[in-house]
């Protein structure tokens, strides 16, 4: 185990539930040297930083939310939706 990881303080999301391994309540949060926010699973190698979410969901955004005005999508580009992990709990 490595030290380091013990100098920044993590703090688990409540509700989170891993993308990877679709674990909830198993995703810590810090931030990293480069002072962005990462999360990141304790369960499995999941490990994200907040830019690398925000191209993701971005990308995510331009398939779900298809506005058709013109063959464009609308976007606002001032905007930054603060997404917070939900899912519809389907289990079996
Ligand atoms: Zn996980």
């Amino acid at each position: 185990m490595t030290e380091f990881v013990k100098k920044r303080p993590r703090r688990f999301i409540a509700g989170a539930v891993c993308p990877k391994c679709s674990k909830m309540d198993t995703t810590v949060m810090f931030i990293n040297d480069e002072e962005e926010e990462v999360r990141e699973c304790i369960e499995c190698e999941f490990s994200q930083t907040s830019s690398e979410q925000a191209a993701e969901d971005s990308a995510q955004e331009m398939v779900t939310r298809v506005t058709p005005v013109n063959g464009k999508a609308v976007l606002d580009d001032g905007e930054q939706p603060l997404k917070i992990m939900q899912m519809p709990s389907d289990k079996n």
